[in-house]
């Protein structure tokens, strides 16, 4: 089984008025101060942070870790090799953000070993960009898309839809200029806006609206049917992938492989033997994290993780290998798989496929990915 190496970079130049993930704003990062929180975490975390051969993957997300600039993400990388020499042989994704994606930053990921950036582009439109409260142009993620593909990394976009005053055409042309613009692996989300965001404000105060889910349904079958058309697969609900270019960071998610995540919110997961799994979320805020403020720890019975991981498997639209499944989760058989998935079965909503080697979403049906899983885990 391989293992999944996650560090989180708790800084942005500014707020995105949609998002509440865990990051700070407004100042120059205190780069030494994280890497010594990192440092410390990783004492505190012993065995299960020892022996970096062991993560097959990285990824570097946030937060925005390209605000660190060239020399902040070089430190970081190196700190990264230092602490779990060989980590990373399958893949190495850092996240940045179009307005750091010049030379001198993508040439010192490069040269540290990097093979892989995932880029929130979000949309090439500047009034998109505004409505969405972005920091970059559309000319600079264009740019930015360029300059990878001359340092060799190979590029994910994302591209966000929804927006107010989105249209299919303007999401096609995303979807090309994405394309043409070298990214192998294009992920789309559809804008959600969290209630500890700006978001919600802004609306009470007539500034923004809240998205519409006709207009974002239709859009997500846009960008399908544009992605699909380019020859890109659609591997799971919101990844889009040329040839073998899958995310494999998080495909380990999405097959209940193990991963460490270290730094303020990040995210850890342990299976026992018996499928058994024990899940930790560190304090959210760069200062409890620092203080070491205690982390938030679930522990999910051998059964209840088998329900949780029919819903995360699932999310594979090439479908779930069963055998995998039955020998992360021995507790739980076929008989059990069939029982459990018989009402989205009859439904239409899911079938078996290749002899019963896979269970998966019905083509058409993934934008019900959701209220599958809600019932799955009733
Ligand atoms: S969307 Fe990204 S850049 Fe914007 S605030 Fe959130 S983490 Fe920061």
């Amino acid at each position: 089984m391989s293992r999944g190496l996650y560090i989180h970079v708790p800084f942005c130049a500014r707020a995105c008025p949609y998002c509440d993930f865990d990051f700070v704003v407004g100042r120059a990062p205190d780069l030494d101060g994280y890497l010594e929180g990192l440092s410390r975490e990783a004492d505190q975390r012993g065995e299960e942070a020892a022996s970096g051969r062991r993560f097959a993957t990285v990824y570097v997300g946030g937060g925005t870790p390209s605000s660190l600039g060239a020399a902040g993400l070089s430190a970081l990388m190196r700190w990264i090799e230092r602490r779990f020499p060989g980590a990373g042989g399958d893949e190495i994704t850092v996240e940045v953000n179009p307005e750091h994606a010049d030379m001198r930053l993508l040439g010192a990921l490069a040269a540290a070993g990097v093979g892989r950036i995932s880029m929130g582009i979000q949309t090439f439109e500047d009034a998109g960009l505004r409505e969405l409260g972005r920091a970059h142009s559309g000319a600079e993620a264009a740019v930015g898309l360029q300059t990878a593909r001359t340092q060799g990394l190979r590029v994910s976009s994302d591209l966000i839809v929804g927006w107010r005053g989105q249209t299919p055409t303007s999401l096609r042309d995303d979807v090309a200029r994405a394309i043409d613009g070298g990214a192998e692996h294009v992920s789309v989300y559809a804008l959600t806006i969290e209630e500890r965001s700006a978001w919600p404000k802004l609306v009470r105060r007539g500034l923004r609206v809240l998205p519409d889910d006709d207009h974002q349904a239709e859009l997500l079958v846009v960008a399908e049917e544009a992605l699909t058309a380019a020859g890109f697969t659609h591997y799971e609900v919101a990844s889009y992938a040329l040839g073998g270019a899958q995310a494999r960071h998080n495909m380990l998610y999405w097959t209940w492989q193990e991963y460490l995540g270290l730094g303020p919110s990040g995210s850890s997961a342990r299976y026992a033997r018996d499928g058994s799994v024990r899940r930790r979320t560190n304090a959210r805020g760069l200062a409890a994290w620092a203080a070491g403020a205690p982390p938030e720890e679930v522990a999910l019975g051998p059964v209840e993780a088998a329900i949780e991981g029919l819903w995360v498997g699932l999310r594979r639209l090439t479908g779930l290998e069963v055998e995998d499944f039955l020998a992360r989760f021995p507790a739980v058989d076929r008989g059990w798989i069939e029982r459990r998935s018989a009402s989205q079965r009859a439904r239409g909503n899911l079938e078996w496929a290749e002899q019963g080697r896979l269970l998966r979403v019905v083509a058409g049906r993934w934008l019900w990915h959701d209220s599958i899983g809600a019932d799955l885990l009733g």
